[in-house]
């Protein structure tokens, strides 16, 4: 299992990560949280319980940006670490035609 080349630096991924750490004091975040909805399950949660999860991992090049963080719940974010993307897929099908 080698196909995923990390080309980010560890300086990048230091400087991506204390962007996430800023964003995360921000208002903008605190509505999106305050909102309780995860991104992937549709789930509702009260803000303490979401997490900040990037869609596009920093390691992979993903920024912390506006565009790149959603809030997530903890089993959300959890599933998402460690299931193989097709996995990941089926769950969140099955997550949000639980609606
Ligand atoms: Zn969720």
């Amino acid at each position: 299992m080698n196909q995923f080349i990390i080309e980010v630096s560890e300086e990048e991924i230091r400087r991506e990560k204390e962007k996430g750490r800023q964003l995360r004091k921000t208002r903008w975040w605190k509505n999106r949280v305050g909102r309780g909805i995860c991104h992937y399950c549709g789930g509702t949660f009260s803000p303490s319980e979401l997490t900040m999860d990037h869609l596009v991992p920093i390691i992979r090049g993903g920024k912390s940006t506006q565009g790149n963080v959603v809030p997530a719940c903890k089993e959300c974010n959890s599933k998402k670490g460690y299931l193989l993307p097709l996995e990941w897929e089926e769950y969140l099908n099955s997550a949000r035609g639980g609606e």
